[in-house]
């Protein structure tokens, strides 16, 4: 079939495809992977991976990262962005004894680096290719000797990979690809200074490759920096929700009575078995976590940056597996991860953010699953919903709360001090003086009172430093 080359070898402008799968399943091309310039190797793993069609992110970067140009991809996770990505990059790696590595994949947190390891060790067992994954939170010297062999495709976390670099058990002087996967993400964590130095170490000839769920301020002056006339990809629109995740939310007084109303429909919907809970911060997701855990012991786990590392890669893959009802998190967990068959994913709190919303809610409906995604709001957090209706361009349906849900009346230190804010409708006002000011209302404010009765005293105007002149 068509190959995107014509005859002289010039990648030809990429065309889009019409999507005839139904709107509910991930979405693929009319085209099979046999038709992209794929080699052996990689389509035989593809088929051991069930896959046939690329995705349209797929297709589409393919062409240009095998063209030699930068790419700047918005795409959500459940695109196939990853693999769109990987596949160019594999496709390119040839054979080779040279210890250091010449890709070099960012991204913003541990548990991405173990899952992006595993991905690229899933495309490639036909292949002799070496991938290594570095992170902080573990023994920096076992991850050296991880690199002491050689490595290929190295997968890193920003500050683990600066530190890797800086004391010289990692040279970046062969990097010819450099990706940065959820970089909205490892900006919003702080990440930039680090991102800034590994590309100041990286080699000037090489082509990025930057993917981001939004495209924000700073990911757009990161990209005119150091970016050389990059093709834009856009997979989904951000802010657009994925089409087969069925959304509803639930208005809620306050957050122990969402704590109830979670219990409840824990209680009453056996459909819940595979649930990403997701709470607003790690004090609360712990408080989440103690009344699940009271209710129904050992059916949830909890993830939050307090936790071990260690801790978090278990609790995460007891869940990947099914070992467990369901994970409590906050927005560490929101993008990226990708745990296949999640049936819901409750939002605890309304995030601020309606992007990180749209990235919950992204954990479930992948691939081709469907997936249900509840929201609970309070009265305060309505500002916050409108907001992400706003950008959805799609009212959330909203679902009553069960007549027997125990309605809570203890507040959380936050509501406690949260005054609600009352719309307090003032009468018209007059247009003239109603009534006689009272005198001491009539006087005039002459300032600095001292100023004004040596003024006084020596009738005239008192300069300030006028005694040094
Ligand atoms: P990603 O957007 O990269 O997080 O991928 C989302 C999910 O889609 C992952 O579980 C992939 O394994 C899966 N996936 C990626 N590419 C394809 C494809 N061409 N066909 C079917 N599933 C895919």
């Amino acid at each position: 079939m068509a190959d995107l080359r014509d005859a002289s070898g010039a990648w030809q402008e990429y065309r889009p495809v019409q999507n005839t799968l139904s709107s509910r399943q991930i979405r693929l091309c009319d085209m099979t992977f046999e038709d992209l310039n794929l080699n052996t190797p990689l389509l035989n793993a593809l088929s051991d991976l069930g896959f046939t069609q690329p995705t349209p992110i797929q297709q589409k970067v393919f062409s240009v990262v095998m063209s030699g140009r930068d790419v700047v991809g918005i795409a959500q996770t459940g695109t196939g962005k990853t693999f769109a990505y990987l596949l160019p990059i594999l496709r390119q790696l040839t054979f080779s004894k040279q210890k250091e590595p010449r890709v070099l994949i960012v991204v913003p947190t541990r548990e991405l680096v173990v899952q992006l390891v595993g991905e690229i060790r899933k495309l490639t067992p036909y292949m002799t290719t070496r991938v290594e994954g570095v992170y902080g939170g573990t023994n920096i010297n076992t991850q050296k000797l991880l690199l002491v062999n050689g490595v290929d495709v190295l997968v890193a976390t920003p500050g683990r990979l600066v530190d890797l670099a800086m004391c010289r058990a990692l040279n970046l002087k062969y990097i010819r690809q450099f990706v940065i996967d959820e970089v909205d993400e490892m900006l919003n964590l702080g990440f930039r200074a680090q991102l800034t130095n590994i590309l100041d170490m990286l080699p000037r000839k090489r082509q990025n490759l930057l993917f981001s769920a939004t495209m924000t301020e700073e990911v757009d002056e990161m990209i005119g920096i150091f970016f050389n006339a990059p093709v834009n990809i856009e997979a989904v629109r951000a802010g657009t929700p994925l089409e087969r995740i069925e959304q509803s939310a639930y208005r809620v007084p306050n957050f122990f009575t969402k704590i109830n109303l979670l219990e409840y429909l824990l209680g009453a919907d056996d459909t819940m078995q595979k649930v990403l809970i997701f709470g607003p911060s790690k004090r609360m997701a712990d408080v989440i976590y103690d009344r699940l855990e009271a209710r129904f012991p050992d059916q949830f786990e909890i993830v939050h940056s307090n936790k071990s590392q260690n801790f978090r890669m278990n609790a995460v893959a007891k869940f990947e597996k099914g070992l467990l009802r369901g994970l409590i998190t906050t927005d560490l967990l929101a993008r990226g991860l990708d745990v296949s068959d999640v049936t819901h994913v409750i939002n605890v709190d309304t995030p601020a953010e309606p992007e990180t919303y749209i990235h919950r809610i992204g954990r479930t409906g992948r691939a081709d699953r469907d997936g249900m995604a509840v929201l609970f709001v309070t009265e305060a957090e309505q500002a916050a919903q409108e907001a992400i209706e706003t950008l959805m361009q799609k009212e959330i349906p909203l679902l009553p709360l069960p007549g027997d849900l125990d309605i809570s009346d203890q507040l959380t230190e936050d509501e406690r001090f949260t005054v609600p804010e009352v719309q307090v409708k003032l009468p018209a006002r007059p247009t003239g003086a109603f009534h006689e000011k009272k005198a001491k209302n009539k006087k005039v404010n002459k300032g600095n009172k001292t100023k004004f009765l040596r003024e006084k005293k020596y009738k005239k105007p008192i300069k300030k430093g006028g005694k040094k002149r």
